[in-house]
């Protein structure tokens, strides 16, 4: 593809070796984050964020840092970096390096990562004669800082990703001291799914008359995944994931419990039933987590049970279902478990077993999407029928383009045909994704379904 194929990008004023890299991608068209933040970046402007993952706002900061670092060349100076992104988990910090280095590839960045759970020293190495770009976890920063082998006084754009998530970790107090040691004078760029109090008041005291860009509300999200729920006795919440597994076509699931033993039960649980499927979550080593991120994203495993904080940055296409084993107890992290499906354009089917317990997290839930969503009764043996349709929660009326608010999905999918694997399907869905072009529209969700139409196909499980 030539760059003269892709106007949009240009006409935002992107470099074209950046350009270049996004053909090789085969991105036609900037998603609404990225066409809303890149020029405000560019012009060196501070933005406050709020978007989720898979709405490409990797590349909405990604894109216009590389621009910048190009129009400024500068050698780097030792134990110094140009650019700090700040990321809450190691995999979500592993995949902004990989971002910046496949659209960089044109430029060729100095580009490091300093996460915890492997080797400090080999990161000092790294950064002895400078970098231009670091992505950094907090935790690692810091101590990384303690150790002399970095200072933040060159730092000239500074991001915080996933903000929200910074917070629910426990990181903002880290976050502050970070901050205190960068220049005042800086582009800062903050990015959060949410936008909590506590969140804009990190937001005022971290930023400069900052251009405000918001393109992916949490609560409209999840209005093109097929959602279910299904009432279940606790007791009975193994059996019906061993039978949803072996009766759904699932291309790749994840499935969310509350805890890490949770977790590690459930994988037991499945094995015992000749399924099976692989945890992640905190407890696991660097090397084992990313022996079972490998495994799940070249389809060897196809079943991976992981808690929220893991699955934080997890961007593995064609995760085809996620199935909350355990509700979460806040409403928001509903939304970004089920945001792991559907990404980047693909259909998405979210699953949610609820105990007597979990009722009042489900009725939260459902106050937050502003929906109801279809249920199913599996108590004692029973097998109801879902309810026909969601309905909008509390009389609110849907927030876009008109639609009804139904998902309209049957509460069973369909067999779905097969699907072509490998580039060719990769690129279809690309441009599905982003065909629409609309600033106004949901980057990667596919238009809702209406009732009666047919599912869109999706590949057959291996
Ligand atoms: P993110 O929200 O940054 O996690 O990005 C979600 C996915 O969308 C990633 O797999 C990106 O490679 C992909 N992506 C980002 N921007 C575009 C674009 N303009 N066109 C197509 N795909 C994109």
């Amino acid at each position: 593809m030539k760059d003269s194929a892709l106007p949009q990008f240009l006409a935002l004023g992107l470099a074209a070796p950046i350009t270049r890299a996004l053909a090789d991608e085969q991105y036609t068209h900037p998603t609404p984050i990225q066409a809303q933040t890149i020029p405000q970046a560019l012009a060196a402007r501070d933005i406050i964020g709020i978007a989720q993952t898979g709405t490409g706002k990797t590349a909405a900061f990604a894109l216009p840092i590389l621009h910048r670092l190009a129009a400024a060349p500068r050698r780097c100076e030792p134990r110094r970096c140009r650019v700090l992104v700040l990321s809450p988990t190691r995999e979500l910090s592993a995949q902004i390096v990989e971002s910046f280095t496949t659209y960089g590839r044109y430029l060729s960045p100095r580009v490091a990562l300093a996460i915890g759970g492997v080797s400090l020293n080999q990161q000092i190495r790294a950064l002895v004669g400078g970098v231009d770009i670091l992505v950094a976890t907090p935790g690692r920063l810091l101590d990384l800082i303690q150790q002399r082998a970095l200072g933040l006084d060159g730092v000239e754009i500074f991001v915080l990703d996933e903000a929200d998530r910074m917070l629910d970790m426990g990181f903002i107090h880290d976050i502050r001291k970070i901050v205190a040691k960068l220049p005042r004078q800086r582009q800062t760029l903050f990015f959060s799914a949410t936008m909590p109090r506590e969140i804009a008041d990190l937001a005022a005291q971290m930023l400069r008359d900052p251009v405000k860009v918001a393109v992916t509300p949490a609560a409209t999200t999840v209005e093109r995944i097929a959602q279910r729920v299904i009432h279940v006795e606790r007791a009975g919440k193994p059996a019906l994931l061993a039978e949803l597994l072996r009766r759904e076509t699932i291309d790749r699931v994840l499935v969310f419990t509350r805890t890490k033993r949770g977790a590690d039960k459930v994988v037991r649980a499945l094995a015992k039933g000749g399924l099976a499927a692989e945890a992640i979550h905190g407890n696991k080593s660097q090397n084992q987590r990313e022996r079972v991120l490998t495994a799940f994203r070249t389809g060897r495993v196809r079943t991976l049970v992981a808690t929220d904080i893991a699955a934080r940055g997890i961007d593995v296409e064609g995760i085809s279902h996620v199935i909350n084993y355990d509700l979460p107890n806040v409403p928001e992290s509903y939304v970004h478990r089920i945001g792991r499906t559907a990404r980047a354009g693909a259909d998405g089917v979210a699953i949610s077993f609820c105990d007597a317990e979990e009722r009042p997290f489900l009725r939260d839930i459902e106050k937050l999407i502003r929906m109801t969503i279809p249920a199913t009764d599996h108590r004692g043996g029973r097998r109801t029928q879902p309810t026909p349709q969601a309905q909008h929660a509390r009389g609110h009326s849907p927030r876009r383009n008109g639609h009804n608010g139904h998902n309209g999905h049957k509460a069973e999918p369909a067999r779905h045909a097969p699907q072509p694997n490998g580039a060719a399907a990769r690129a279809s869905r690309k441009a599905q994704v982003t065909n629409g072009g609309d600033i106004g529209a949901i980057a990667f969700m596919r238009a809702p379904r209406r009732p009666g139409t047919p599912q869109p196909e999706r590949r057959a499980p291996r």
